[in-house]
């Protein structure tokens, strides 16, 4: 039988789609230093799917007229908007197989789908490059926000467990208590998500001396107020203006005294733990019952990658949030393992392989240069803006971001709109302390201090222009 379509046509000459693909790949990678970091450029939109497709071969023009010009370097090494990490080669070659395989992984055994023994391998290997304890679950989904959601999912069963409720199969009955200090918008988008409420976070005093840290004595103090109730501390290992963390050996100190789910955030800031300079940072967090760690930003791997841990005595909690079946769960939750009983997708990708291709590539040793090369280049920006008299730090630089605003206030938006659209380097506008203000972040294993030097040579010439 044959295909009236085009598929037929593919099928013959998969060689020469997957080769032209893979040509032009390495031809924009190999540039994509000079490739600009932002576009203007409108597309239409096309509305309506033509009755005979045009082939992979035409498809392929077709994206390369429309499309490719505006791609933007987001991976290249000066895009230093949001937290944008870029992708090493062997991530890249992870994550085609990822496609090339196509695996739904889900089970370890049985099924006949062994995908998530490298997901479950991959889970050590990350857990080894931070140093952390293995009485850690983990596993992978899109991202920090999808993170974040998938542990305190776990830790709302824990809060309804306190008083003897299951949650998950009853529904909320009570107001949960979260205490926070600098929690990142997808926690309280997480909060809203599991209908624990965005505001009902109890918010707790940062220290004084432009710190974002969570207060520990006035954190005490918050939680002497709930009279013994259990609750959940949302704490930050590196928040997005400042990169500041909250102080995890005072956290255990008060983990031994009072009943709560500690979580942490440490989408980016958890890379501390692959450097002895900075590792100090995450001192005493192996002790959190969920941590949430970004692979997309500073691992280095495509989007969309991120990795949970939970503690796994907390491993019935998480079939219980998540089992795929209306069946109370019966048993060991890793007997017959299924990933779709512990996280909030169903069909998956094979998601860790990036991650493995990259970890097994370059090594501890290979991302303890990167998390320290980013550091160094956030360091000598940051010297350039406290020399430069145009310009303030907004906050001292603690690991890899710059955060910092012009002298003239009002000049802001300008010099950061003509920047970006230099296109020779991107950075995100924000808001801090009472300032409007602009971040750089630095997580791409390609910067160096070259690209400093040419983000700092264009900063210099927009200001003569404004
Ligand atoms: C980026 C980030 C998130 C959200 O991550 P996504 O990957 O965008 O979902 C959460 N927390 C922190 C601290 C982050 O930096």
């Amino acid at each position: 039988m044959q295909y009236m379509n085009n598929l037929d046509t593919d099928l013959q000459q998969l060689d020469a789609i997957l080769t032209a693909v893979k040509l032009q790949g390495a031809d924009y990678l190999n540039h994509i230093r000079e490739r600009s970091t932002a576009s203007s450029a409108e597309v239409e939109v096309m509305r309506d799917l033509i009755d005979e497709g045009i082939g992979a071969v035409e498809a392929l023009e077709q994206f390369n007229k429309r499309f490719e010009p505006i791609m933007v370097a987001s991976s290249g090494p000066r895009y230093w908007g949001f937290v944008t990490g870029g992708t090493t080669p062997a991530a890249i070659a992870g994550d085609w197989l990822s496609t090339i395989y196509d695996q739904n992984t889900q089970s370890a055994k049985g099924n006949g789908d062994v995908s998530a023994l490298i997901e479950l391998e991959t889970i050590q290997l990350l857990l080894s490059l931070f140093n952390l304890p293995k009485n850690y679950f983990g596993g992978f989904v899109t991202g920090a926000t999808l993170s974040n959601f998938t542990c305190l999912a776990v830790a709302r069963q824990w809060i309804g467990k306190q008083s003897g409720k299951d949650f998950a199969r009853e529904g909320l009955s009570e107001t949960v208590k979260v205490l926070s200090a600098t929690p990142h918008s997808s926690a309280i988008k997480s909060l809203s998500m599991l209908g624990l409420g965005s505001g009902n976070v109890i918010q707790v005093n940062v220290l004084t001396g432009n710190r974002e840290a969570l207060d520990v004595t006035d954190l005490e103090l918050k939680i002497q107020a709930l009279n013994g109730e259990p609750f959940i501390l949302i704490s930050s290992a590196g928040t997005v203006n400042t990169v500041d963390f909250d102080d995890f050996e005072a956290i255990n100190l008060l983990k031994e005294k009072y009943n709560f789910w500690w979580h942490i955030d440490a989408a980016f800031g958890g890379f501390a733990a692959c450097s002895p300079k900075y590792n100090h940072l995450v001192k005493g967090w192996d002790n959190a019952d969920s941590i949430t760690v970004d692979c997309h930003k500073w691992l280095n791997v495509p989007y969309e990658s991120a990795v949970f841990f939970v503690k796994e005595q907390h491993q019935l909690l998480q079939v219980e949030t998540f089992q795929n079946s209306n069946a109370a769960y019966l048993g060991n939750p890793m007997e017959n393992f299924s990933y779709l009983n512990f996280l909030p997708e169903n069909s998956r990708r094979l998601k860790a392989l990036p991650a493995w291709f990259t970890l097994t590539s370059y090594g501890k040793q290979g991302y303890q240069e990167i998390v320290e090369r980013n550091v160094e280049t956030a360091l000598q920006f940051a010297d350039f803006i406290n020399e430069n008299p145009n310009f303030e730090l907004l906050a001292p630089v603690r690991l890899n971001t710059v955060c910092f605003s012009l002298t003239d206030e009002s000049l802001v938006t300008t010099f950061l709109n003509k920047l970006n659209a230099s296109g020779k380097v991107f950075m995100t506008p924000t808001f801090y302390n009472g300032k409007k203000g602009i971040r750089a972040a630095f997580v791409n294993w390609r910067t160096t201090i070259a690209d400093v030097e040419v983000a700092t040579a264009t900063m210099t010439e927009i200001l003569t222009e404004l």
